[in-house]
């Protein structure tokens, strides 16, 4: 079976370098999202929790229903379909239809579009939002946006943070006119978090940071982030391959030389991306993988009783061609994970 190991120390490093840019713990909301992003979504909360983080960000009701006790804030970014009062939640509105949608009393953070035109509601309909609140019984507890090109160098960023600066001016003026409390702004994400030079809202979402990883552009001064999974394969068996013998599908590995080759128990039907045999991939160790990797195992010049397929996913998405988070996100999550 492969396994997940999540490395605690390198978790709470990087969770030390956002609360120094950020000044404190409480600012940090983690984004847990789709399995944290692969790493699972319990066992990040515990790290979470154990090290003092209270806010939380997920997709779906049923993601912050499994984690209701860590956390003393979870924001819901993408489901309005909720039924009993909690607490814990706040929806994130994404349009003024959702206004209509959601019982009295839900704690609510309107998305604000500030340019990446996906969702949220755009600044000539925030008056128009804040009434259908008021209308809605509904609490106003929060107000964001999303960047969409924080990781690039462009002048883009600059522009979305003044219209989230002119989104901002707009709400607290209504909610002084109104007797509404001013709700809390957040908008960055972990890129942005470290373009800023002073962060001055409520709090970030930190999402891909928190487990190791940034992509944003090499020019920008970027935190020295450690890697939390890793992920590792039991081995099936150990064979010989003789010269000249080709080993899995296509038989597109060639032996050059009598050797020693193991299966291990890990595969795309893992979702460990499927290597095809144009690309050299090495292990943390220096093993390769060889040939094709099957559904349910993959076969590796070694004989380790169980070796570390990735400690580091940037080699893995740069051959197939992706970002960091969709290698992690990808990964079963019936994999079993261990905290070290
Ligand atoms: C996923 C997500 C984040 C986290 O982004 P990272 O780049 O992983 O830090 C933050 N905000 C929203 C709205 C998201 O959907």
């Amino acid at each position: 079976m492969a396994k997940i190991i999540l490395n605690k120390s390198n978790y709470f490093h990087n969770l030390k370098l956002a609360e120094e840019k950020l000044g404190s713990k409480d600012k940090i909301a983690v984004v847990l999202k789709d399995n944290a992003y692969g790493h699972g979504l319990i066992e990040v909360s515990t790290m979470a929790k154990e090290y003092g983080i209270t806010k939380a960000v997920v997709r779906t009701i049923e993601e912050a229903e499994r984690i209701e006790t860590f956390f003393e804030q979870i924001l819901i970014l993408a489901d309005t379909d909720i039924h009993t009062y909690s607490h814990t939640f706040h929806i994130a509105v994404n349009s003024l239809e959702d206004i209509e949608r959601l019982p009295e009393n839900t704690n609510v953070h309107i998305k604000v579009d500030t340019g990446m035109h996906r969702n949220g509601i755009s600044i000539e309909n925030l008056e128009e939002a804040i009434h259908g609140l008021l209308r809605r019984k509904l609490n106003l507890t929060g107000v964001f946006t999303h960047f969409r090109s924080a990781d690039e160098l462009s002048c883009e960023f600059f522009w979305q943070r003044s219209v989230f600066i002119q989104a901002k001016n707009l709400i607290k003026s209504l909610c002084e006119k109104l007797f509404i409390t001013i709700p809390k702004f957040h908008s960055a994400n972990s890129s942005a978090l470290f373009r800023f030079k002073n962060y001055e809202e409520d709090f970030a979402r930190l999402g891909i940071a928190q487990y190791g990883y940034l992509e944003t552009n090499s020019v920008f001064d970027n935190p020295k982030l450690k890697p939390v999974m890793s992920l590792w394969a039991e081995k099936i068996v150990t064979r010989e391959l003789k010269k000249n013998q080709k080993v899995g599908y296509g038989g597109k590995y060639l032996a050059k030389e009598n050797m020693k080759v193991s299966t291990y128990k890990v595969g795309y039907g893992d979702g460990f991306l499927r290597l095809n045999a144009k690309d050299t991939y090495f292990t943390p160790k220096g093993y390769q993988i060889l040939g094709k990797v099957s559904m349910d195992n993959l076969s590796i010049n070694c004989e380790d009783d169980e070796v570390c397929i990735f400690d580091d996913v940037r080699s893995l998405a740069k051959i197939h061609d992706t970002i960091t988070y969709e290698i992690t996100t990808t990964l079963n999550p019936n994999i079993p994970k261990e905290i070290r």
